[in-house]
């Protein structure tokens, strides 16, 4: 089709030209005297991103699934036992591979729509006497359902119950794009991917892991190799890789965390929420509701739409891919059919916004939903003409 394609699934978000561009890099040995150079100022660039002064960060050559994996292979034993929330299909898929990894699992089954129960939690801990809950999870922004959570009031649940269980946070679609605070909010491992918040292709698996999780891999007795914390650390304090890095990437993520820092990490928070706020001024004038059930629940990263129970929101994502060349994120799972999701994370701004809300709302109509055209854009409009972004300080 003529004209660029709008991408507007909730990851793998859109990656600036200046990101682009640094990537068309000649290869090189990974092994250099010079490579370091490239190397060592990222991780300590992360840790900005990370809002860590006292934890390490880790770039596995993975997507974030390896990256999960890695933060339970380090740290935990066979038959650990964990306490994880299950609200969306990454919740749920966090979960089975917990199972699957033979990890004795405590499942807090929440309503898809809402989030972390932190009172749950800690009710539980403060039962478990005998510490035998090992780790308590959390997906910071369930990207299925377009919720967030409050990862500061899990930590002081998990305070409250005096409980020195390790806190896995799933930061994949928040990373970047959503404030987090992994020293403050006391997170013992920070999952992440580079094709979210990060603006880059897929292919990094980005940890942040406390100094309390370093010292649990050094006696976890899983088996591990490829994600093996030690192999990593050792290698990365002169700024190598136990195995080729992908060198692209590298440069990418270099370009990257720099607009991250022309930016500010702040106000970049302040401009998703901005964008949040027209995407659901638009639901609203459609007279559709989000899959989040409540104000509190609202990410600011996608929201995923609700379509009148008659219909099926799959015609409406593959219409505005064929007709509109717009890509909309798919329901998954229990969702599937059910609702449509808009990611908004990134390197975006409102008109790119409008362009995926006028799209979306041309293929509602199209596949008979009785929205009004114009009217969800025109919301949009209004919002952000009236709540222009306000810059933080930058720090
Ligand atoms: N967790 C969340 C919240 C996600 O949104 C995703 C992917 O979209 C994942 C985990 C899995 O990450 P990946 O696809 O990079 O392996």
């Amino acid at each position: 089709m003529p004209g660029r394609h709008f991408l507007f699934v909730p990851g793998p978000t859109n990656v600036p030209e200046r990101v682009a561009r640094a990537m068309v890099v000649p290869m090189e040995d990974h092994r250099s005297p010079k490579f370091p150079e490239l190397t060592l100022p990222l991780f300590q660039d992360l840790k900005k991103i990370y809002k860590t002064k006292d934890g390490q960060v880790f770039l596995f050559p993975s997507s974030g699934t390896g990256a999960w994996e890695s933060a339970f292979n380090n740290t935990l034993s066979p038959g650990d036992k964990v306490l994880m929330s299950r609200f969306g299909q990454f919740s749920h898929l966090w979960i089975d591979m917990a199972q699957r990894m033979g990890f004795d699992v405590q499942i807090l089954e929440e309503e898809w729509g809402t989030g972390v129960k932190p009172e749950k939690i800690e009710e539980i801990l403060r039962a478990d006497k005998s510490h035998q809950i090992k780790a308590v999870t959390a997906t910071h922004n369930e990207t299925a359902t377009g919720v967030a959570s409050d990862i500061a009031a899990v930590r002081k649940a998990m305070d409250a119950a005096g409980h020195p269980a390790l806190l896995f946070v799933d930061a994949v679609s928040s990373l970047g794009s959503l404030d987090f605070r992994q020293d403050e909010w006391g997170v013992d491992l920070a999952v992440s991917g580079s094709q979210k918040g990060l603006m880059l292709p897929a292919g990094l698996g980005v940890l942040g892991v406390s100094q309390k999780a370093l010292a649990a891999s050094k006696t976890a007795t899983s088996k591990r190799c490829y994600f093996d914390f030690d192999d990593m650390i050792k290698a990365n304090a002169t700024g190598y890789f136990p195995y080729t890095p992908p060198l692209p990437l590298l440069y990418g993520l270099r370009e990257s965390l720099k607009m991250i820092e022309d930016e500010g990490l702040e106000n970049i928070f302040v401009r998703h929420s901005h964008l949040a706020g027209g995407v659901r001024a638009a639901v609203k004038a459609w007279g559709l509701t989000p899959c989040a059930k409540e104000p509190k629940w609202y990410s600011d990263t996608v929201t995923a739409i609700v379509v009148p129970p008659q219909f099926n929101a799959v015609q409406v994502i593959s219409t505005a891919y064929s007709r509109y060349n717009l890509s909309l994120g798919a329901g998954l799972s229990q969702v599937a059919g059910k609702v449509f999701r808009i990611g908004h994370l990134g390197d975006l701004n409102e008109l790119m916004v409008l362009g995926a809300l006028a799209g979306a709302e041309m293929a509602m109509a199209d596949v008979g939903i009785p929205v009004t055209l114009g009217s969800g854009v025109g919301a949009a409009q209004s919002f952000y003409r009236a709540a222009a972004p306000v810059k933080a300080e930058k720090a």
